[in-house]
């Protein structure tokens, strides 16, 4: 039997976001970058990329000074 991977999503709050990248050099899984559109206070916000790879580990939310990353575990 094959252990069950764990699978995971986020929601980033952009316009709460100020580009710090710290969720970025956090992940595990390299599933956030710097979006190329800045946000309504001029910063360039994360965003989700490769989401299939999420685990769901809350680590980006943990380290997000700004409370901006909501995590959500899928059943
Ligand atoms: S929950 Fe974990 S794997 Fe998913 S984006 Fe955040 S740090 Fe990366
Ligand atoms: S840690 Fe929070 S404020 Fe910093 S880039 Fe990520 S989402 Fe934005």
């Amino acid at each position: 039997m094959q252990a069950k991977v764990r699978k995971g999503k986020i929601e980033i709050d952009t316009e709460r976001c100020k580009g710090c990248k710290y969720c970025i050099l956090t992940c595990p899984k390299g599933c956030i970058e710097l979006s190329s559109n800045f946000n309504s206070s001029g910063y360039f916000p994360a965003c989700f990329i490769n989401q299939d790879n999420c685990i769901g580990c809350a680590m980006c939310a943990v380290v997000c000074p700004d409370i901006a990353i909501e995590v959500y575990l899928e059943e």
